[in-house]
């Protein structure tokens, strides 16, 4: 089942065309990447998705609704998460506390339940836990990051650039995590810059540059073309 379907989307910000006619379907239980060069428009794809650009026209049906033009916060309410690029801890509060902050609005019973899942998945923050977040490393913020996403339970998560900065172990680290939530039913949608990290995980893969998707298929499709990855990824 096809869980995100955007097809014919303009979107951008105000008199700021970014991206033009993009059409992309994320399976359900899938990791789909988007790689492409700087300024290609990736941020302003996932932003579309979540509310955060213009939508000058086109669809964005997600498990079979359309959210274009809807509110974060009701995007939200209907199962997306967005990691995005900057970085959204608060530092001088504790790890439980930045979780509690990410579940504002959950019963406490509820919160408590998502508190232990969210752990499982990132045991290393159940050690931190009443460490104050500005004191982890690079690598600990990325997983609080997406840790803290993950607390509304969504069925489709948004990473932007999650590997961006860190050490290789931390990136090998950040995504085995990703393949794990995978395993665990959540459809992922990844921008990577690095695009060799993306096309390790990926099931399916878009190439945006200048706002346009230039290639749609398998990662080892595209690692055959040559010329595509030459003239837009840099990769020889
Ligand atoms: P990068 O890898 O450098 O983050 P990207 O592929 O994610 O690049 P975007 O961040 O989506 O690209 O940027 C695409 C274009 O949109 C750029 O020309 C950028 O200057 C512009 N842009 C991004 N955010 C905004 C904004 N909030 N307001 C106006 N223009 C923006």
């Amino acid at each position: 089942m096809v869980l995100l379907q955007i097809r014919n989307l303009y979107s951008g910000y105000g008199k700021i065309r970014v991206l033009f006619n993009v059409n992309i379907d994320v399976s359900e239980g899938s990791i789909t990447a988007i790689i492409g060069p700087n300024g290609a428009g990736k941020t302003t794809l996932l932003n579309s998705i979540y509310g955060l650009a213009d939508i000058y026209s086109g669809e964005i049906i997600f498990n079979g609704s359309n959210i274009a033009g809807l509110k974060p916060h009701q995007i939200s309410l209907l199962g997306i998460g967005y990691v995005p690029q900057v970085n959204n801890i608060f530092s001088s509060l504790s790890v439980y506390e930045n979780l509690r902050l990410a579940a504002v609005g959950l019963p406490k019973s509820q919160f408590l339940k998502r508190v232990d899942d969210v752990l499982e998945t990132f045991p290393k923050l159940k050690e931190l836990i009443n460490r104050k977040a500005g004191t982890l490393s690079g690598g600990e913020r990325r997983m609080l990051a997406i840790a803290l996403a993950l607390m509304k339970n969504p069925k489709l998560l948004l990473l932007d650039e999650v590997t961006t900065d860190l050490a290789p172990i931390m990136v090998k680290r950040v995504l085995e995590k990703v393949v794990e939530l995978r395993k665990k039913g959540i459809t992922i949608l990844i921008v990577e810059q690095y695009a060799h990290r993306a096309l390790e995980i990926a099931d399916r893969v878009y190439l945006l540059a200048s706002g346009e998707i230039r290639f749609a298929g398998e990662p080892k499709e595209l690692l055959q073309k040559k010329e595509l990855l030459e003239l837009y990824l840099g990769i020889q």
